[in-house]
């Protein structure tokens, strides 16, 4: 017997394109069944043509909220009426929360959810020094975070100098201690100045942010590519902290060699978690939200 509820459906979603291999709709629908709300998260793939449209559209069919992720975290800030300080810091928006006049308010909760592991190890960060890998769309969250961490220093590595002058120049005014080395990992065009290598050997924390060693399939470990080579891995302090924001495979090929150097290592999966449990919360207003049935779904969905 089917029953129907005579309470409506509240919707949130997702937009994004593509979107087949997002986790956030299986982590998203678990917390709600676990949380007996009658919620339901859908993907929504959206052109940036059609992007504006939609955030109109959905904030008049009252959809009580939306996540944002690539292609659309930064352009999605022209078609919304409001950014939360997090969100103008970082420069990019993955979460939309409805005001009480209709309109959207854009958020980030991926600085939270980067923050978060680094958190629990309840270490001083603030006389300590972080490199990143790569500086495209998730370095912005990443230089938010340690910036409200409070690390001394913080370098962003790219392969890029316009990308890398430009990243830097919209950043420096939140982050006074951000500055950039050039870097390239290509087999093609190696790039690594002496810089690069002292910059290794003094960083507490190494974030790869580009997407080296991220790959659907599981077959050929020993062909993965990863970011450093063995020797720059040499070179790590001991009790340098290793971040991959990868998730598939799970751990990568970087974390699998820094771990087996014995260095703490950190994936990418925790970080998508608590992204999407800070977004649970700002949309339903319940603090206590039900992350280890996210955890959990995301992680059977990954094993399938
Ligand atoms: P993105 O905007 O495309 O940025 C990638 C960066 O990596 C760019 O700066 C790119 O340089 C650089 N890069 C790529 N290949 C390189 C190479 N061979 N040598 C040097 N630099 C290279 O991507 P993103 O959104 O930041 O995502 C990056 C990774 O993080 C992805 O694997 C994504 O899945 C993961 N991620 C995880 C989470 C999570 O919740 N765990 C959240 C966001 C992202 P160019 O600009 O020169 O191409």
């Amino acid at each position: 017997m089917v029953v129907f509820s005579s309470i409506p459906t509240k919707l949130v979603g997702i937009i994004g394109n593509p979107l087949s291999h997002s986790l956030s709709p299986i982590m998203q629908n678990a917390a709600f069944a676990s949380l007996k709300l009658n919620w339901l998260y859908v993907a929504l793939p959206v052109t940036n043509t059609s992007l504006r449209h939609l955030i109109r559209d959905l904030s008049h069919i009252d959809c009580q909220g939306i996540n944002v992720t690539i292609p659309h975290k930064q352009n999605v800030i022209q078609h919304i009426a409001e950014l939360t300080p997090i969100a103008r810091q970082a420069g990019a928006v993955n979460t939309l929360i409805k005001a009480l006049n209709g309109n959207w308010i854009g958020t980030n909760t991926d600085v939270e959810g980067f923050m978060t592991p680094l958190k629990t190890r309840n270490i001083n960060w603030k006389t300590k020094k972080a490199i990143i890998l790569g500086c495209g769309g998730s370095a912005r969250a990443v230089v938010t975070a340690l910036t409200r961490l409070e690390f001394c220093n913080i370098i962003i590595a790219g392969r890029n100098i316009i990308s890398l002058q430009k990243f830097v120049d919209t950043c420096k005014e939140m982050s006074p201690q951000l500055e950039y080395i050039l870097w390239n990992n290509d087999s093609t065009h190696t790039l690594e100045t002496a810089g690069f290598q002292q910059v290794l050997k003094e960083a507490d924390l190494i974030i790869n942010s580009t997407p080296i060693g991220m790959t659907k399939k599981y077959d050929s470990l020993k062909n993965f590519k990863t970011p450093l080579t063995d020797l720059q891995i040499d070179m790590l302090k001991d009790k340098a902290i290793i971040y991959d924001l990868i998730y598939t495979p799970r751990p990568t090929p970087l974390l699998i060699k820094a771990a087996s150097r014995g260095h703490d290592c950190i994936d990418g999966l925790e970080m998508l978690v608590q992204q999407g449990a800070a977004s649970l919360r700002l949309w339903t207003g319940i603090q206590d939200v039900p992350v280890q049935v996210m955890r959990n779904a995301a992680l059977s969905s990954l094993c399938n």
